[in-house]
């Protein structure tokens, strides 16, 4: 039997076409691309088209691209590396930030952005807590737990107002966001978000795991986290992952490509996965935005269950899902998104999140639902 993968989120399968472009720097094409000979000079001009690939979908320059470990390194330099020429200053980031940004924030002087019950920014609220030394605001684009869709280009302007109102000339407002969730749905001109940096991860978006980049708009001042050879600009040293990020380049190319037909095929899945559990679980409570939420993440809280137990059990009957985010699945600290919107302790332990993606179909949808009706 088949098992139904609803876990998307977490992690997507490599791509073949994918995995077939990386492969000639997994075996003849080693060659490291800083060496001067002609072969590793080849690499290092394949390097360089994915690079202009990757800055081409984002609508940005080439020289803006900082390849990455994944996103949690992308965010770990976006955070600590402008704080890091701003030690004096503040950064704030919403409440449901992914760990990988709220946890290099608390290293700084930081607030916390608050979210209303369905987990959307409110942006008289935000406009009110930027103070004159606030120096940078990161806000995610599309929130991994429950799909909420932040208006980025809306408090871009806010903060632009913000800066031009400035007395203290000198201290720019940067804004950073973690657009890992987003490239299958979203597209991400950054000029259009208003944005000067923004986090990607290839592990999302059928590419390969510990692939990410992270754009930096060249005006932005930012200190390199990993000291060294001083490749990627200066920014991250250490011989360059070429397969990684070239697949990485591919992933984003083919996300951007099928995001409209995508979008709307895994839109009609989620209106059915819905109206299934409305119709036989009327119990059952959708977390996030109504509008503005992204179609492949969905959580839903079942009154009264417990989420571990339906997650073993739905695993047991083929079904793989999620109770939150993968990362925090390993500790049992209640999750911080939900906890955000104001849900109790004991809502959250009764909630699943259900992640489609390119595989997802019709059939999954109704076997998911047929056998929450057995076992809620
Ligand atoms: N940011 C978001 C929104 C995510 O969903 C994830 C992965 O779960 C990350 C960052 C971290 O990605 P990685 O662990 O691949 O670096």
């Amino acid at each position: 039997m088949k098992s139904v993968y609803l876990d998307y989120a977490a992690a997507t399968p490599l791509d073949s076409q994918v995995f077939k472009s990386m492969e000639p720097y997994l075996t003849d094409q080693f060659y490291n691309p800083s060496a001067t000979y002609l072969a590793a000079q080849d690499v290092r001009k394949e390097l360089e088209q994915a690079r202009a690939e990757v800055a081409s979908c984002l609508g940005s320059r080439s020289s803006e691209i900082i390849f990455t470990a994944g996103a949690t390194e992308a965010n770990n330099l976006a955070i600590q590396g402008v704080m890091a020429m701003f030690p004096k200053a503040e950064v704030l980031v919403s409440a449901i930030e992914h760990e990988s940004v709220i946890a290099p924030a608390k290293k700084f002087r930081h607030r916390i952005i608050p979210v209303d019950s369905s987990g959307v920014i409110d942006l008289k609220k935000l406009e009110k807590m930027i103070e004159l030394d606030t120096v940078l605001v990161s806000v995610g684009l599309v929130n991994n737990e429950i799909g909420a869709i932040q208006q980025l280009s809306d408090i871009s302007r806010i903060l632009n107002k913000s800066s031009n109102s400035r007395t203290n000339k000198g201290l720019p407002i940067y804004f950073h966001t973690d657009a890992a969730q987003a490239p299958n749905y979203l597209q991400l001109q950054v000029s259009r978000l208003g944005v000067d940096l923004m986090s990607l991860n290839g592990g999302k978006i059928y590419g390969p795991k510990q692939s990410g980049a992270l754009y930096v708009r060249s005006s932005t001042k930012i200190k390199p986290l990993i000291l060294g050879g001083g490749q990627e600009s200066n920014l991250r040293s250490g011989t360059e992952n070429v397969a990684a990020y070239i697949g990485l380049s591919e992933a984003l190319k083919q996300a951007q490509n099928k995001r409209k037909k995508e979008t709307e095929r895994v839109r009609s899945l989620r209106e059915r996965f819905i109206k299934d559990l409305e119709a036989n679980l009327p119990k059952a409570r959708i977390n996030g935005p109504k509008k503005n939420v992204s179609p492949h993440i969905i959580s839903v809280t079942f009154p009264d269950a417990d989420n571990e137990r339906l997650m073993m059990e739905l695993d047991e009957g083929g079904v793989q899902v999620a109770t939150g985010s993968a990362c925090s699945a390993s500790n049992q600290e209640p999750s911080s998104v939900l906890s955000a919107l104001g849900m109790s302790i004991a809502d959250i332990h009764s909630t699943l999140r259900f992640s489609f993606g390119r595989q997802t179909n019709s059939e999954d949808i109704d076997k998911t639902v047929e056998l929450l009706k057995k076992i809620v």
